[in-house]
């Protein structure tokens, strides 16, 4: 029996053995495997935003990018580390090239970094810079919770307008967002822009709470007709959350058509790493989500269907598009792939989940 258990003994340490020497090996043959020419961080929203078009301020996350990425270089080899892990959990997902269906079976593709199964609950600190004449009360507060929840659980009613060409893509994201504290500021500035000041105490702002552990939500006067923008994954901690309009937190008469919460919902997009949907490029310039049709712009209002540019119908009611909070409804599986890839070990979120 001992000869037996020995013998065991020696082909578990050969085949740890063997496991080590393939693990070395594994991430060379996986960084040649994940296709990474396409990734960008650059825009040219800047100018474009020189335009005449005022539409196009509605969210000014990528200008935001833009000047992080000035300010600090290296923030381009962090985005570009988190989007090749990104690719690297997706790629993972797929069946093909695993015939054992199995991450770890019969000796195929290297394993995929371990996903997060389940709802994602996210903590909430909602950090208002209070302006009398654009009060944001408990109710728009508690409003906006509520419409996260639904837009990130599949409960938002326009679901039921789409189109049959889009409806099995239709994801369920399963994020549930938790109020956990309200910071107030009495503030007599009523133009913050996008230089992060709100969220920096001695700048006359909030700091943020936590950010590895709570979404952090800036509430302001911006300026300018700025809706809201949003850090990317990767951006330093200190300003990592949200900034939202103050008339456009939650369900806001003030908000008009963009009055209906749909500006966090996209905002918290972009924060799980989210890009645009017509990828803020010509047709070539891709989101980086397989199942989102290619398009050159943004579009605006609420677009009938079909929407066709770059020869193909535009995904309109997406949340990373720029149409009315009411003509919006969906986030696709492959965006879903995306925000759960931040979540899996060795994501740039995976705190929230530990
Ligand atoms: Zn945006």
């Amino acid at each position: 029996m001992k000869k037996i258990i020995f013998s065991f003994a020696i082909v578990a340490i050969a085949f740890v053995a063997c496991q080590q020497n393939s693990d070395e090996v594994v991430p060379n043959q996986e960084a040649a495997q994940i296709d990474m020419s396409d990734f960008y961080v650059h825009t040219n929203v800047d100018a474009s935003k020189a335009s005449s078009d005022a539409k196009n301020d509605k969210c000014q996350s990528m200008s935001v990018l833009n000047r992080q990425l000035k300010e600090n270089p290296s923030l381009e080899n962090r985005m570009f580390a988190i989007e090749k892990h990104t690719r690297t959990f997706i790629a993972g997902k797929k069946p093909s090239g695993n015939p054992g269906g199995g991450n770890n079976g019969g000796g195929g593709d290297p394993p995929p970094p371990t996903g997060y199964t389940g709802t994602i609950t996210i903590p909430v600190v909602v950090n208002v810079l209070e302006d009398a004449n654009h009060p944001v009360t408990q109710a728009h507060i508690n409003s906006q919770i509520a419409i996260l929840n639904a837009d990130f659980n599949n409960n938002n009613p326009g679901t039921s307008a789409i189109p049959a060409e889009f409806a099995s893509l239709v994801a369920d994201a399963d994020v549930t967002f938790v109020l956990d504290a309200v910071n107030r500021k009495a503030s007599s500035k009523t133009s913050w822009g996008t230089n992060d000041a709100m969220k920096l105490s001695s700048q006359g702002g909030i700091d943020a709470t936590d950010p590895a552990n709570f979404l952090n939500i800036w509430v302001c006067e911006i300026g300018g007709g700025i809706l809201g923008y949003a850090q990317f994954p990767g951006g330093s901690l200190a300003t990592d959350g949200v900034v939202i309009g103050s008339d456009f937190l939650g369900e806001n008469t003030a908000g008009g058509q963009y009055g209906h919460g749909r500006t966090a919902t996209h905002e918290v997009g972009h924060w799980l790493n989210l890009r645009h949907i017509w990828g803020d490029g010509r047709c070539r310039q891709d989101d980086f989500v397989a199942d989102t049709p290619s398009s050159d712009a943004p579009n605006y209002g609420c677009p009938s269907y079909p929407t066709v540019n770059c020869k193909s119908n535009d995904m309109t009611m997406n949340y990373m598009d720029y149409v009315y909070d009411d003509c919006m409804y969906m986030f696709s599986n492959g965006q879903n792939d995306r925000m759960r890839a931040i979540f899996a070990s060795g994501g740039s979120r995976e705190s929230f989940v530990q």
